[in-house]
């Protein structure tokens, strides 16, 4: 029987760590060092591996997963694991997920301990990746799954994968829907699919954004009494400061400090401005509350409602769109299915 024929594409991250003379983790496995680790792989697939960068994820561009992403559109394979550090694997999955249009697995997989400690986990997770990547029901699925992640035995979707630890092992999770599927022995046993209505729409309205310039968004989180005076910068001195868009991480149901209200809705008539939960996860509401920071006064004042989208997730969605060249009113349009 023909293997199928996997592309291993890594990026860096502690996957690709190793120690230099004082201890230290630097960047400096590739992708054939993560590869001849695993010697299991060559049981399960044809694999082609091939180092895109040495660079920890904290410090990877939009650009970089563009390119990548313009690179996976274009490769001959039957599917595609993109190694990388753990940090932005939330955000660079889903940015992935917006951009490719694939019928093959594409797999976002990475590392929490590096390979000088006991038990890495990179090895296990990269096998784990290429046995999701060759599963026949993911194969057959693999448009309506999208993007995916794949961290310690489960498999989750790009628009819903979250880093909800810094160090521990199992430090992903998709707290609003749960995994697609899991792994046991040699088996991924699938538990559901994504609703993609909201990523697909999104899509179609982004178009192609291929040698699109960057569009650098702001993320501001509401805190308790926040004072505003970064939003004060913003309208005093928006070129200077070169923000094209921001998302608000709000409060609750869709809520900021009554103190900063009016400069929230002037913002929002200056640059595109998202409303996104601070709690990691939606629906937020709509029509519930009254008063001049509520979801009924901000959605009337043009703030975008950006719906269950994790603020991390809302501000790669919207330098999307920006990029796209999408106005407001367009950009509300790819937010509101998203609840
Ligand atoms: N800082 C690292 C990175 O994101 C952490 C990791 O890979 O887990 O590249």
């Amino acid at each position: 029987m023909k293997l199928p024929r996997i592309k291993i594409l890594a990026l860096g991250g502690t996957i690709a760590t190793r120690p230099d003379a004082s201890g230290a983790m630097q960047m400096g496995l590739g992708a054939e060092d993560l590869v001849a680790a695993v010697p299991a792989l060559a049981t399960l697939a044809a694999i082609d591996a091939e180092t895109v960068s040495r660079v920890g994820s904290h410090s990877l561009g939009f650009d970089q997963i563009h390119a990548l992403a313009a690179r996976i559109a274009g490769l001959d394979a039957d599917g595609v694991i993109v190694t990388q550090g753990t940090d932005t694997l939330e955000e660079t999955a889903f940015l992935l997920d917006l951009l490719l249009d694939r019928d093959i697995p594409v797999i976002v997989t990475a590392a929490m301990r590096n390979p000088a400690l006991t038990s890495p986990d990179g090895p296990g997770n990269l096998l784990a990746a290429v046995r999701v990547a060759c599963d026949p029901w993911v194969r057959a699925h693999a448009r309506a799954l999208g993007v995916m992640a794949v961290m310690l035995d489960e498999v989750y979707a790009a628009a819903d994968v979250l880093k909800v630890h810094p160090t521990r092992f199992n430090a992903f999770a998709a707290p609003q829907t749960g995994p697609l599927a899991a792994l046991v022995e040699d088996r991924v046993v699938p538990l559901s699919l994504p609703v993609r209505d909201a990523v697909t729409h999104a899509r179609a309205r982004i178009g192609d954004v291929a040698g699109a310039r960057e569009q650098p968004v702001a993320l501001l989180w509401m805190g308790l009494d926040e004072p505003g005076f970064l939003l004060q910068a913003m309208l005093d001195h928006r070129d200077k400061l070169g923000y094209r868009g921001v998302v608000l991480g709000a409060m609750g149901g869709g809520h900021v400090p009554e103190r900063i209200a009016p400069l929230v809705t002037q913002l929002a008539c200056m640059l595109p401005t998202i409303v996104s939960p601070r709690a990691g996860g939606g629906p937020m509401l709509r029509q519930t509350y009254g008063g001049p920071s509520s979801e009924i006064a901000l959605r009337k004042a043009g703030l975008i409602w950006g719906g269950r989208v994790h603020p991390l997730k809302a501000r790669v969605l919207l330098e999307t769109c920006l990029r796209a060249g999408l106005g407001r009113d367009t950009i509300a349009e790819v937010f509101d299915p998203f609840g």
